[in-house]
């Protein structure tokens, strides 16, 4: 068995009732390490093409990695795969917590889960075993109270707990998974599909820690990284939280603001992570043996929307959907619909700018308070806010058609509500602006799994940490944040690939990276080796990152997803209204030229998108192009 690992594959069929262990070679783990490219293999061949993604047949993969659990900080990530019920395109979504570490100590890699079983059960693993167990009593019910009976059931305070909320029972199509109450694996609706299958949650605990191959490089490592905190750009990210943007957002013209009208919003300093700290701030958290401390635990008391600190606080992409995207600047209004999101299993992104798309649509008189329920849902006003977040988690009225997302709502709704959706691939954008970060109106055009900003570096790194550029191969003159040219495309190709890595290796992007993180990808190398003992540098990082992006878009390409697929939503094609982005837009046009240099470069079939054979083969994925019928 390699070092840091357990050599162990869970499999679980729940319409059999069958729980069985996969011992994989060494060359296996290698090959596709863990996290998202582990996961797309046991997707790419358990998932027949065309399959219903709320079906048995979707496979729905948790995969861990060499360094989860191990004592350095950003490791305890975990990836959930399968195909979405959103986009119908590849699902892929990361979470933190405690429960990605405990997974492992529990003695897996990885758990594939096939099939439905006739009634709600949950998965218990502990120390190497696995039993299924009946769940019925615990339907319909919300995380935190869940979380509680499973405790007390299997015996143990320390068991950490994966599960769906009721949203992902009625299968919401952006239902996240939830563990701690309050850490989502939030893209793609991945809790629709968990949900789809009666499994209510995976519960976890266990004591075996894989053996690693030079513990002592990998404490000095984590030493250094407690010890440069402090001078580091994630410092304040510790402080404030990932809100902590939310001004600079603002005044940079990029915070997406009334579904995306304006990149500036006048409350943008009553939703920064400061007012948070000043105001409803309880403390900080963390992921297992995470020295950064992100993590937000906000509490109110009183008033009309009472906060629990166990469904934690919200984040920059949270406070800017509920907040800026519906013109609203009552912060613990967006704390309360961050809550409810996390007791009934919701992507935030996706509910709030859902949401925004509505109000957009009510201001344009495309929908009335008969369409809503008798709700007057207008740009700033919390209360129908809030009220559409509990009408979408239970499906209830109105709710139903926006518990399918913007893009298919609009679909039924017509009368010109598809020009105001802001998504792609049928995924609402998160609050990264492409006309002010112009790389990432390729990216979120090319995503696989829809818009993304999580899949490469935004552009001003390119400026601003040129030494840990030159570490991936980026040595050229920096291009400005509105310009996309071919070495814009270069640019995020090759930032791509090392995101896509992070999610491979599983950690998290706020610890390692490219640029402006605690520890350089050099130093991710430097892990992997001491966790390993692969003789890893950053070239083959970025390789893994390459494997696992063309895996993704391989999925698609089975799919018949392919270019025509890879396109921005009209309204951003509209000129922003104030603030320093007032009048900027992006074109069709340069959208389709970058990735004509983007395919090109990734060594893709121009004209569709899609991998060719000559590249899967120089990836050893020659079984995905026998798959895919490549010539
Ligand atoms: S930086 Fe934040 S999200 Fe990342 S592992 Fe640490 S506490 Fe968790």
């Amino acid at each position: 068995m390699p070092y840091g690992y357990h050599g162990k594959i869970l499999h679980v069929d729940l319409s059999a009732g069958e729980l069985r262990v996969e011992e994989p070679e060494e060359a296996f783990y290698r090959r596709y390490v863990g996290g998202s490219a582990l996961g797309l293999y046991y997707l790419l061949r358990g998932t027949p093409a065309g399959a219903d993604p709320l079906g048995p047949e979707n496979t729905l993969v948790l995969a861990l990695s060499p360094l989860t659990g191990a004592p350095i900080s950003g490791q305890s990530r975990m990836t959930a795969v399968a195909k979405s019920p959103l986009t119908g395109a590849v699902g892929d979504s990361q979470c933190g917590g405690f429960f990605p570490a405990e997974l492992k100590f529990a003695g897996f890699d990885a758990v594939v889960i096939r099939g439905r079983a006739d009634a709600p059960l949950y998965l218990w693993i502990h120390d190497g075993r696995a039993e299924l167990r009946q769940a019925q009593h615990l339907w319909g019910k919300v995380t935190g109270e869940v979380e509680g009976v499973i405790r007390s059931e299997v015996g143990d305070e320390k068991a950490q707990v994966l599960q769906v909320g009721p949203a992902g029972e009625r299968l919401v199509r952006f239902a996240a998974l939830i563990n701690m109450s309050n850490r989502a694996n939030g893209r793609t609706g991945m809790g629709a599909v968990m949900g789809s299958k009666n499994l209510k949650a995976v519960v976890v605990r266990g004591k075996d820690r894989p053996v690693l191959a030079d513990r002592r490089a990998l404490i000095e490592l984590a030493r250094w990284g407690a010890e440069n905190f402090k001078d580091s750009d994630v410092y304040g990210l510790g402080l404030y939280g990932t809100a902590e943007i939310v001004t600079s957002q603002d005044k940079a013209g990029g915070l997406p603001t009334r579904n995306w009208s304006s990149g500036t919003f006048e409350g943008a300093a009553a939703l920064d992570g400061t007012t948070m700290a000043r105001t409803i701030l309880k403390e900080r958290d963390t992921c297992y043996a995470c020295t950064v401390r992100c993590k937000r635990v906000v509490q109110v008391a009183d008033g009309p929307h009472p906060v629990d600190p166990r469904y934690g606080g919200p984040e920059y992409e949270t406070v800017a959907t509920f907040g800026s995207y519906c013109g609203i600047d009552d912060l613990q209004a967006v704390a309360y619909a961050n809550q409810l999101c996390n007791m009934y299993g919701m992507d935030t992104i996706s509910c709030g700018a859902t949401i925004a798309w509505a109000m957009d649509c009510f201001e344009q008189g495309i929908l009335t308070r008969q369409d809503t329920d008798g709700v007057e849902l207008r740009f700033g006003q919390a209360e129908a806010m809030i009220a559409m977040v509990e009408k979408i988690a239970h499906r209830e009225g109105f709710g139903d058609l926006l518990a399918e997302g913007s893009a298919r709502a609009a679909e039924r709704i017509g009368r010109g509500a598809q020009d105001l959706v802001v998504a792609v691939k049928g995924q609402e954008l998160p609050a990264h602006m492409p006309q002010v970060k112009r790389s990432l109106a390729l990216i979120y055009a090319a995503n696989p799994f829809g818009a993304d900003h999580q899949s490469s570096e935004h552009d001003s790194s390119w400026r601003y940490y040129p030494e840990r550029m030159a570490e991936i191969g980026i040595r050229d003159e920096p291009v400005s944040g509105k310009v996309l040219n071919e070495a814009k495309a270069r640019y995020a190709l090759t930032t791509q690939y090392a995101y896509s890595c992070m999610d491979t290796v599983n950690v998290c992007q706020f610890v390692f990276g490219p640029a402006w993180h605690l520890y350089s990808m050099g130093q991710l190398a430097q892990a992997v080796r001491a966790i390993t003992g692969w003789q890893v540098e950053v070239e083959d990082l970025l390789r893994l990152g390459e494997r696992r992006l063309n895996l993704l878009r391989a999925f698609n390409a089975r799919e018949g997803i392919d270019r025509e697929a890879d396109t921005l939503p009209k309204k951003l094609q509209q000129a922003l209204v104030g603030g320093k982005s007032d009048g900027l837009y992006v074109t069709s046009e340069e959208v389709e030229r970058a990735k004509d240099w983007y395919y090109a470069l990734a060594g893709w079939d121009v004209a569709s998108g899609t991998p060719t054979r000559s590249k899967l083969e120089a990836l050893e994925l020659s079984w995905v192009a026998d798959a895919l019928g490549l010539a």
